[in-house]
């Protein structure tokens, strides 16, 4: 604990948050007047202050997922989320993070924002990342560690025993993206998060859980972490609609389950296909949603598939990533489309 809270920035260690009119009086029954939070009483389902807090999201995600409820912090998306981490650990214009190209663009986004450093140990050439030459990069100022597994665009796992290394050997803060856990084959590191005070593990319901124009993103820590992460969200980050699709959503989990399950067919079914086009030279291993592809000439390719209606990812400016296209998993009838249109170019 001593340990974390060193990490932090100065002003952070003492800071008061913003006491809203729900977090003064939570107990919420039917024949109270609430006459606290200056809101327009005449009821129309959205009239109230959302929970601050989500407490029921959090109820279902720590029974589906076995974490405690004081480990689970809810944001506007993992981007408000990573934001938060930025916030409560970097101090502008003196620390730094690390980050693994190529990688998720956010991370530096975040750090450019915030005024932090950003420091680059690209992959290596199997996309995996590069243990002793991140361990030698950090120093007294490397606050975070981003390592987005499966990575995106590289759509690839790190190696179990690497990132272990890294959560050992690293002075600061890891922060393991899984915003593709649920089509991966490896294990979550929610399981371990207990043995690694400096751990934070962020999850989205944007991706396998079919919610991405909701908004919601997911943070799992240690309890101390995600006691700083909740004094310095904005009371009301989650809105009222969002807490409830989410909550429909997670009771239903049948059909996230199986949506997931024919994702993982198609992924297959796309990968055989593209790797008979002429000009795809390599379809890498998947453990996403997507499939990241070297064509020919990317530039060419992409130009082509808009002409033809079909909107791709180009990564060719990546590091690591010449040529490439990175194709989202789409339905049985998209993906007919798109195979149907790389045969004819
Ligand atoms: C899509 C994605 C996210 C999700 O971001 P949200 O703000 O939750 O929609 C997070 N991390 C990575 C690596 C992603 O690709």
């Amino acid at each position: 604990m001593k340990e974390i809270e060193n990490l932090l920035r100065e002003n952070i260690k003492t800071i008061k948050p913003y006491s809203s009119a729900r977090d003064e009086y939570k107990e919420v029954s039917e024949n109270m007047v609430f006459i606290d939070a200056n809101e327009n009483p005449f009821q129309n389902g959205v009239n109230r202050y959302p929970d601050p807090q989500q407490v029921t999201v959090k109820r279902k995600l720590s029974e589906l997922k076995g974490i405690n409820k004081n480990q689970i912090l809810l944001g506007n998306g993992s981007d408000e989320v990573l934001d938060l981490i930025f916030r409560a650990f970097c101090e502008p214009n003196k620390d730094e993070v690390i980050i693994l190209p190529p990688t998720y663009g956010m991370y530096s986004v975040l750090a450019n924002i915030n005024a932090v450093a950003l420091k680059e140990v690209q992959l290596t050439q199997d996309f995996q990342p590069d243990v002793n030459a991140i361990i030698e990069a950090q120093d007294i100022s490397s606050k975070l560690l981003f390592l987005c597994s499966p990575n995106n665009p590289t759509a690839n796992s790190f190696e179990a025993s690497k990132i272990e290394n890294l959560i050992q050997s690293f002075n600061g803060i890891v922060v393991i993206d899984e915003a593709y856990i649920d089509f991966s084959s490896s294990e979550s590191w929610l399981n371990r998060l207990d043995e690694f005070p400096n751990l934070i593990v962020t999850q989205t319901l944007s991706k396998a859980y079919g919610l991405a124009g909701i908004r919601m993103g997911v943070c799992y820590a240690s309890e101390y972490i995600i006691s700083i992460l909740n004094k310095i969200k904005p009371p009301y980050n989650v809105n009222q609609l969002t807490q409830e699709k989410a909550i429909e959503r997670l009771i239903r989990l049948n059909e996230v389950t199986s949506e997931v399950k024919s994702i993982l067919e198609e992924r297959e079914f796309l990968k055989t296909e593209l790797e008979k086009i002429g000009f795809v030279q390599k379809v890498y291993p998947s453990d996403a949603n997507f499939l990241l592809t070297k064509v020919d000439d990317a530039n060419l390719r992409y130009n082509q598939l808009i002409a033809n209606g079909i909107v791709v990812r180009n990564r060719t400016t990546q590091t690591l990533c010449e040529n490439c296209l990175r194709f989202t998993v789409g339905t049985k009838e998209e993906n007919k489309i798109l195979i149907n249109t790389l045969r004819k170019l």
